[in-house]
């Protein structure tokens, strides 16, 4: 499933192919992909400029000159095929994929610049939907996301203001896209890894009684940002020429440090712990028993004031 590093280097991808370019053509090849595509989709489209692509957790926003927002979500398996001046490349694909059939192909955007933008999504989890602009933020899409986490909002402030109180283990907390939208499993614990904090502690844990933030948070809001815009950058390097029969490891799966690393040596020098995996809501963290312990917060940091 893309994560939200890989959206992102998808909207970077799409970016220079779209924006300033006018949509002459759609073609829809059927009537839905999880949900119906809405009313006149071709009509609302066709002739349209895109002005502007944004993204809001997972969700890409494309600006159209008509004031409405192409809202597109890839789902599970959704990709973006740009094609322009005969070359074909897969923006954000990190991942080994099962092929680039073209019976998958739901969606094609043929623009004024001559790039030929395609949506491939072999499970059809993808979402397209057409919002009014000003509707946008109270939109279904978009209404109950939290705040975001690649974004300078994510502070040990906001950890602590969202986690006070919380008994619920700082995992499911991260994955609560109310709280934070778009954090998925993979770099949920990347970070907790990353800030030293066990996937079962108590998300209260990392705020005061008063709701300021200990260290803890702090250092895990840190580590969330650092974490996502590694992946970013690792994924706007990997922005290469696509072959029909490619199913090759993107490089970026080998840089995880405990993720799907269940009994390996751990990535910290001189640690020399076993990479553990619970199951905690019926989805695996990784962890390490030595880097994360489940010891309160207060003990192993120096308070401050
Ligand atoms: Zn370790």
């Amino acid at each position: 499933m893309p994560e939200l590093p890989e959206v992102e280097t998808v909207r970077r991808g799409l970016e220079p192919a779209m924006v300033g370019a006018r949509i002459d053509k759609v073609e829809q090849r059927r009537p839905d992909l999880r949900f119906r595509f809405p009313k006149r989709f071709v009509a609302r489209l066709t002739g349209q400029e895109v002005v502007g692509l944004g993204r809001r957790a997972k969700y890409l926003l494309a600006d159209l000159s008509s004031g409405e927002v192409l809202v597109m979500h890839l789902g599970m398996s959704g990709r973006f095929l740009v094609t322009q001046g005969g070359r074909t490349r897969v923006p954000g694909e990190f991942h080994a994929e099962a092929g680039g059939e073209s019976a998958h192909d739901h969606v094609v955007f043929h623009l004024s610049n001559g790039a030929r933008v395609t949506y491939n999504d072999a499970r059809r989890f993808g979402l397209m939907d057409l919002v009014p602009r000003a509707e946008l933020d109270t939109s279904p899409h978009l209404c109950d996301l939290g705040l975001e986490p690649l974004g300078n909002e994510l502070s040990g402030e906001a950890i602590a203001r969202l986690f006070r109180g919380k008994r619920a283990p700082l995992k499911a907390a991260l994955l609560d896209q109310r709280l934070i939208a778009g954090l998925g499993n993979i770099y949920v614990s990347e970070a907790l890894f990353r800030a030293g904090l066990h996937p079962e502690a108590a998300a209260g844990s990392l705020a005061t009684a008063a709701g300021k933030p200990r260290e803890s948070a702090r250092r895990l809001a840190e580590e969330i940002r650092a974490v996502l815009s590694e992946a970013v950058e690792a994924g706007g390097s990997t922005l290469r020429d696509y072959a029909k029969t490619d199913g090759s490891l993107g490089y970026f799966q080998h840089s995880f440090r405990v993720y799907d690393r269940e009994g390996e040596r751990c990535a910290t020098e001189g640690c020399g712990a076993t990479v553990r995996r619970l199951v905690q809501s019926g989805r695996s963290t990784f962890y390490c028993p030595r880097c994360q312990r489940r010891r309160s917060p207060v003990a192993r940091t120096v308070p401050l004031g």
